[in-house]
């Protein structure tokens, strides 16, 4: 019988036998590949955002191969290569309709409202699949459905980022490929900041100029250092903390662009007399769309992105207890966390 992952916040994690119910119609049955870790799950099994549905089955990020499908199903077909959209909106709204999965009304997200990637099979309906790219492994292919399109989504949100001064504050799974999409996407200079110095080779890596060690320098003075005195244009902030989002938004120069993609759920003060006076601004971003997957996919094979530097630690899926201990750890340098399913 199949194995899955089950959390509930009674219980915590388990790993149980299940059985795959009957394929509907218009359903995919996915055997999941990987799934990757992300720092929302974790966010989530803290209760500091709560889970719709108790128990459920963690993992938003995730790829494998189609097992079968529903006999109404033409677009996939048995053998295809996948990624997860776990964006799943009605379909029918005018959010939906208007490609904005993320605003539907009654959306149920893969992960969150309804059972996720972290599960031997899973169910999915055809409109949250995307194939793989065909320069990318299962494994690589697996955090392309959160760490690396969420940048894209607030990328492609702010209009681009060509020409750029740009701060990403925070270089977990995302905020990494923050850097890389900047750099790729035409940034003029690109800054890394995190609290965790043992990151400054990785955000080279990842296509950063210059990295700040927030643990030994006020990341604002250095950013103001770095592009002579002028702030940057945009920032980016994948951290999810008050320090955080200061960093972010007091660090941008006239008509800069502040986008906030860390999860919190506290308040923050901000420096109004700055804001306005400089004209800055501000964005929430969250999530992603389907067409931002479609595109990201054909993006990564155009441009060749390699994605083998993005995942530091893979675990078998007895191994999950191991998996979030060394996420909340940080005993070993992480870029992405991936669970093996395969
Ligand atoms: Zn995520
Ligand atoms: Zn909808």
């Amino acid at each position: 019988m199949p194995e899955r992952i089950i959390f509930s916040y009674g219980e915590g994690l388990r790993i149980e036998d299940y059985e795959v119910g009957e394929l509907g119609s218009n359903d995919v049955l996915v055997k999941i590949g990987f799934g990757g870790l992300c720092a929302s799950d974790i966010h989530y099994m803290d209760g500091e955002f709560r889970y719709g549905l108790d128990p459920i089955v963690p993992g938003h990020e995730g790829s494998g191969v189609v097992e079968a499908v529903g006999e109404d199903v033409d677009t996939f077909s048995r053998g295809d290569q996948v990624i997860i959209d776990y964006v799943s909106g009605c379909g029918s709204c005018l959010e939906c309709r208007l490609g904005r999965e993320n605003w539907c009304e009654s959306s149920e997200y893969y992960g969150f409202e309804r059972d996720g990637t972290f599960q031997e099979y899973m169910v999915v309906t055809p409109r949250n699949l995307v194939r793989t790219p065909r320069n990318l492994s299962l494994k690589e292919s697996c955090i392309v459905g959160c760490a690396v399109v969420t940048p894209y989504h607030a990328i492609r949100g702010i209009g681009g980022v060509w020409d750029r001064v740009v701060l990403v504050v925070g270089l977990g799974g995302v905020g990494l490929h923050a850097l890389l999409l900047s750099r790729l996407l035409g940034a003029r200079i690109v800054i890394g900041v995190d609290i965790d110095g043992r990151k400054e080779d990785l955000a080279y890596r990842f296509g950063a100029d210059y990295f700040i060690d927030a643990s030994k320098f006020d990341p604002v003075e250095e950013v103001y250092r770095l592009s002579d005195g002028s702030g940057v244009d945009v920032s980016f902030e994948y951290v999810g903390s008050a320090d955080a989002i200061y960093t972010a938004i007091e660090s941008l120069g006239n008509g800069g662009v502040a986008v906030l993609g860390g999860l919190f759920n506290k308040p923050v003060p901000i420096n109004f007399s700055s804001l306005i006076s400089d004209e800055k601004r501000i964005f929430g971003f969250e999530d992603h769309n389907h067409y931002d997957l479609v595109s990201l996919v054909s993006l990564i094979e155009d441009r060749h992105i390699n994605l083998s530097s993005s995942i530091s630690h893979v675990y078998r899926y007895s191994e999950v207890y191991d998996a979030i201990d060394m996420f909340r750890s940080r005993n070993d340098l992480v870029s992405r966390i991936v669970i093996d399913f395969g």
